[in-house]
């Protein structure tokens, strides 16, 4: 195991100089879209390097990476397809060939159901699993042996984990309920370590991913709007800000947690 980089005190004049994650090391999944792409710009903002996974979108990726590397970051890509076998192995095996080791993982990659309960089938539902659920797991359990001591993990729930008000993706709130079990006992099992884990759960994010909820359904942007207390949607830097905060020396006494970052839509 490497050594501890996150101190149990703030960070000192130095690494405040360089950002308070100077020295770091992240790896954010789903980092060449939407909120992941919020979040590696903002950890590499602080002084972390970062590596933008991304899974066909190698553009996009890359086009990541140019943008923290023009605003004098560090970041490099690592390409993996998830929800496939071998899919947490192949991802190591690509970050392996750019870092030795990491102190932030970000478990941020994932799709959402298309179809009602009357209509999704199996496929459809193994398939939001094994993105959602299944990739973030093993991610973790292979990626024990790199993550140093001192660490962060975050995981990217859903403010619908907690909230019927879709209850037509009721597959893809499961995935993420599932997920937010995995935060509560790896915490457990990582704090030994000094390793803390959080769920992070957003409300209505415009991204790709709801394009067509908010962008193509007429009235969309203004109900998705209304429903948060503070009257507008959210962007992926709103969620950015909050990850940030849990992978710095400032998040060091919060594990376990699932923060709201839905803009108080769940009241
Ligand atoms: P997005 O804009 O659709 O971006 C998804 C990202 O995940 C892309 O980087 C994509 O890579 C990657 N990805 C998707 N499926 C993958 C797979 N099978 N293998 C590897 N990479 C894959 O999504 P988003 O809205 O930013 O959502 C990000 C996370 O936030 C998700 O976990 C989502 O459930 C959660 N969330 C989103 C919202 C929201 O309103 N947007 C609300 C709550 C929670 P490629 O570019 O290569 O395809």
């Amino acid at each position: 195991m490497g050594t501890d980089r996150h101190s149990g005190a703030a960070g000192g004049t130095d690494r405040a100089a360089a950002g308070p994650l100077a020295g770091r090391t992240a790896l954010v999944t789903g980092a060449s879209r939407g909120i992941g792409r919020g979040v590696a710009e903002r950890l590499a903002r602080d002084g972390a390097r970062v590596a933008v996974h991304y899974g066909n979108n190698e553009v996009a990726a890359k086009d990541t990476v140019g943008a923290i590397e023009a605003a004098g970051g560090s970041a490099f890509a690592v390409g993996a397809e998830l929800g496939r076998p071998g899919d947490a192995e192949a991802l190591w095996r690509e970050f392996d060939r750019h870092a030795d080791g990491l102190d932030i993982l970000v478990n941020n990659a994932g799709i959402g159901t298309s179809r009602p309960l009357e209509e999704i089938g199996e496929e459809e539902y193994d398939r939001v699993f094994a993105v959602n659920t299944k990739a973030p797991f093993f991610i973790v359990r292979q990626g024990l042996g790199r993550l140093r001591d001192g660490g962060r993990v975050v995981n990217i729930s859903s403010g619908l984990a907690r909230n019927a008000v879709m209850p037509d993706k009721v597959a893809y709130a499961m995935t993420k309920a599932a997920l937010d079990v995995f935060t509560r006992d790896l915490s457990k099992l990582l704090g030994p370590r000094g390793i803390t884990v959080n769920s992070v759960a957003p409300g209505l994010i415009d991204t790709d991913n709801t394009a067509e909820l908010l962008h193509a359904t007429p009235g969309g942007w203004d109900r998705a709007a209304a429903i948060s207390a503070l009257g507008r949607v959210g962007a992926p830097a709103d969620v950015a800000d909050v990850v940030a905060f849990l992978a710095s020396d400032a998040g060091r006494w919060v594990t376990g947690s699932w923060v709201d970052a839905t803009g108080g839509s769940l009241m």
